[in-house]
């Protein structure tokens, strides 16, 4: 049986970031490096807009599950890992 994917998008201006729940290891790097956007205790629990888009940027390239990417609103829909 084949297991459906869930995606999650959290849009900002520029960028959604998107959140595969099932890869997140919870490792928490997201929350140590940018706490003003990922909180979760809150819903939603990404908040793409209280930070920039180059430190979201460099940020979803720490993340060592790869449970986190992103999607210029620019680049025809493109996923970036
Ligand atoms: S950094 Fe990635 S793996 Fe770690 S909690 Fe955030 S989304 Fe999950």
């Amino acid at each position: 049986m084949e297991k459906k994917e869930i995606i999650k998008k959290y849009a900002s201006t520029e960028l959604d970031v998107v959140w595969k729940p099932n890869k997140c290891i919870h490792a928490g790097e997201c929350v140590k490096s940018l706490p003003k956007v990922y909180n979760p205790k809150e819903k939603p629990w990404i908040k793409p807009d209280n930070a920039s888009t180059d430190e979201l940027i460099a940020q979803i390239s720490k993340c060592p599950s790869g449970a986190l990417s992103y999607v210029k609103h620019s680049t025809n829909n493109k996923e970036i890992q």
